[in-house]
């Protein structure tokens, strides 16, 4: 009937509605259309969804080291002998390592901070995994840390925040260039401008 609060949609898939409208960058009317197309391509959509998910969840863990996503602890990344050790690359989530890698151009280690520091929503050094990193530094062979952190507030005030914290720890600081855009997340920005920033990096 017209006009009742009721919207006819089954309680199931409501649910996954419901679900996939927490999904950040999903909102309501996004995850409805998405709920549509899996349900209308079920075999080619839904069906290897559900066993991708089942995947990602019995099989991805979080590197012990560096915090990247991986089905291995250590990570692939942590683990190659080919990288550079004694390069530490400081980024605020696996999207930033993502971005990294899909450039190409940084052959170091990363260090996975779990996000930004942000005093008005309560996000302190030990919510982040800046205890850890201090700690990798304290005991590994880190020569240059790089604080590859996102030209917005929050991002500016943790590189202020680490460069103070690691000033006497015997490690040479950077931080990539001014060439990144003003409040730009660097998962956004395009692999050559990523490059060009890490090889411009200054010391803090
Ligand atoms: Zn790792």
């Amino acid at each position: 009937m017209f006009g009742t609060s009721r919207n006819n949609i089954s309680p199931q898939l409501q649910k996954l509605i419901d679900i996939l409208s927490k999904v950040q960058g999903l909102g309501p009317k996004s995850a409805r259309r998405a709920v549509l197309q899996l349900l209308k391509k079920r075999d080619v959509l839904l069906a290897p969804l559900i066993d991708a998910m089942q995947a990602a969840h019995d099989e991805v863990c979080t590197c012990g080291i560096c915090g990247n996503l991986d089905t291995s602890d250590p990570c692939a990344v942590c683990s190659n002998e080919t990288r550079d050790h004694n390069v530490l690359c400081v980024i605020a989530d696996v999207a930033d390592l993502w971005a990294f890698e899909r450039s190409g151009g940084f052959r170091g280690q990363y260090h996975v901070l779990g996000g930004l520091l942000n005093a008005l929503d309560g996000i302190s050094p030990s919510d982040l995994r800046i205890p850890q990193l201090i700690e990798r530094i304290e005991n590994g062979k880190i020569n240059e840390v790089i604080l590859a952190l996102s030209a917005t507030i929050d991002g500016q005030s943790t590189t202020h925040y680490l460069a103070e914290v690691l000033e006497n720890k015997g490690v040479k600081v950077t931080r990539l260039s001014h060439g990144l855009p003003i409040g730009g997340e660097l998962d956004h920005i395009d692999d050559g401008t990523l490059m060009a920033a890490l090889k411009a990096r200054r010391e803090v």
